[in-house]
C-alpha cells in the first residue's frame, strides 16, 4: 500500500459522501447494528488523490500519499 489512510471513526457520521466520491471504490460504509461508519476495503487501489479527505466535513479521514510519505 503506497498511501496511508487514517480513519477517525469517532468523528464519522456515516453520511457516505466519501464513499461516493472515491473514484477507486476504496471506502465503504459498515454498520455495527447501531451506527454506520466508514471503513477501508481495498486499500491497495487507493491512488492518494485526497478527494475523500477534502470532501469530508468532519475531518474523519486523513490521507498521507506516497509523495508525502517520502517527505517524512
Ligand atoms: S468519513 Fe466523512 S464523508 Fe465519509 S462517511 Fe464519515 S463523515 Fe461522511
Ligand atoms: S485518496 Fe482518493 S483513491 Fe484514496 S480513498 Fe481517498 S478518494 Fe479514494
Amino acid at each position: 500500500m503506497k498511501t496511508k489512510i487514517d480513519l477517525f471513526t469517532y468523528s464519522c457520521t456515516g453520511c457516505g459522501i466519501c464513499t461516493r466520491r472515491c473514484p477507486k471504490h476504496v471506502l465503504h460504509l459498515v454498520s455495527n447494528g447501531k451506527i454506520r461508519f466508514v471503513t477501508v476495503w481495498n486499500a491497495d487501489a487507493c491512488d492518494g488523490c485526497k478527494k475523500c479527505e477534502k470532501i469530508c466535513r468532519h475531518n474523519a479521514i486523513r490521507i498521507v500519499n506516497e509523495y508525502e510519505r517520502q517527505q517524512l
